[in-house]
């Protein structure tokens, strides 16, 4: 084999996409119920985009973005997320003008250059929710419910919220400083980059897997403790909606997550489904974003999740969700002078909506039947010298087993076939 496809980047066959879809669709159906809008912006940005955004000093950015120049030299990124491209979206059409409350969703392709392994590729697929304009604590809950409603009618059991709240900017300062003073004392029994990290964001600290650091996280400061009275109201209102709603959280005083946009509420989903703790999709505010990016101050909530993981989980389940579509007939051939009138019944009938398959490969009449068992047809017509004298033939569902006598007009096999 001469070309490969590029290292990290997979194909997603036939026999895989049924998984996909039952995911997508009910992404969409769940969308109209919520009345969110779908957005699909594209797949490369200006570099600085993400720069700002997302914050320099991150892995995303620092280390694990798809960044090349274009032939004039402007350098070029492809979305490590999407984010920050709907919020760009957002203010350069001026969505916010017409309605400031922008409720949006996007399906597709995200790009990190990270090492490929299990799980984890470097084109991979994300949906998320993104709800601009707006900084009530119901919206936060929202977001969060279309979260749960979406793993939960997905059929995915044991579900838990783990929430926090990292406070606004000013709260995010003290909290730094007091989590800088906390590890300084503590590095020499820390890893190498929690060395590094406490110097440039003490929070990333708190995302290190090192069981060395992970001792020392454990009895970190609290972000909830730091937070001013605005926010702290936003967090109790927010809890207590979220208990008025029946979804159970946990506070988990050390979640941050990786990128500099986040404020206030931030939280992940996870599912025990099957024994394994997956944390499958995870959001929270950025209320500072739409400023940063120059626009008027505008308070936002959203989450993100990996289409791959959760079709991975899905998957576990025996269920058959990767069957492709059937069709609704097979029209067999049987001998070279039947195929003009099987060519013409297959157009005829696709045109009137009917999905239906013909031989391509000038198989044998056995040959044809076996391969239209094989994609598990609907129903079968064969057509040879005798029916095309009589112009008749007999229709057989293959479910039922039952034949029904036609005349060879589309209207007719259409007809019999709805019987
Ligand atoms: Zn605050
Ligand atoms: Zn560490």
């Amino acid at each position: 084999m001469k070309y490969r496809s590029v290292r990290g980047m997979h194909d997603i066959l036939p026999e895989a996409i049924g998984r996909w879809k039952v995911v997508e669709e009910k992404i969409k159906e769940l969308m109209i119920r919520y009345r969110y809008h779908e957005i699909r912006p594209p797949l490369l940005e200006y570099t600085e985009l993400f720069k700002r955004g997302i914050g320099e000093d991150s892995d995303l950015v620092g280390k694990e973005m798809y960044t090349f120049p274009d032939k004039r030299g402007r350098s070029l990124t492809l979305r490590p997320e999407a984010t920050a491209s709907v919020v760009r979206a957002y203010l350069e059409h001026g969505i916010y003008a017409k309605e400031p409350l922008q409720k949006l969703y996007y399906l597709g392709p995200m790009f990190r250059y990270e090492k490929p392994q299990k799980g984890r590729s470097r084109q991979f697929h994300q949906y998320g929710v993104e709800a601009i304009g707006s900084i009530d604590p119901a919206l936060d809950v929202e977001v969060i419910d279309i979260a749960w409603a979406l793993l939960e009618e997905l059929g995915l059991s044991g579900l838990s919220l783990r929430l926090n709240s990292i406070g606004c900017q000013a709260d995010h300062k003290r909290y730094r400083q007091e989590l800088k003073d906390y590890f300084t004392t503590r590095l020499e029994s820390m890893c190498e980059n929690c060395q590094q990290r406490c110097r440039t964001n003490p929070l990333r600290i708190l995302d290190c897997k090192k069981e060395e650091c992970q001792l020392h996280i454990q009895s970190a400061p609290a972000s909830v403790d730091y937070l001013c009275s605005d926010c702290s109201r936003h967090f109790t209102a927010v809890r207590n909606y979220l208990e008025q709603l029946n979804l159970a959280y946990v506070i988990d005083p050390h979640l941050v997550r990786g990128l500099d946009y986040y404020t206030r509420t931030v939280f992940e989903l996870i599912s025990s489904h099957l024994g394994a703790q997956d944390s499958l999709l995870g959001g929270g505010r950025y209320d500072n974003l739409v400023e940063i990016f120059g626009g008027p101050s505008t308070p936002a909530v959203g989450f993100a999740g990996g289409m791959e993981r959760l079709i991975l989980v899905l998957q576990k389940r025996k269920e058959r969700t990767n069957v492709m579509v059937r069709p609704d007939l097979f029209i067999a051939a049987l001998g070279d002078e039947s195929r003009p009138l099987v060519i013409s019944l297959a157009q005829q009938l696709r045109r009137k909506d009917i999905s239906l398959d013909i031989d391509y490969r000038s198989r044998s009449l056995r040959k044809q039947m076996t391969y239209a068992n094989q994609i598990n047809a609907r129903n079968i017509i064969v057509i040879g010298p005798d029916e095309i004298a009589s112009g008749t033939g007999r229709i057989k569902d293959m479910d039922s087993g039952l034949e029904r006598k036609v005349s060879l007009k589309p209207a007719e096999i259409q007809a019999a076939m709805e019987k």
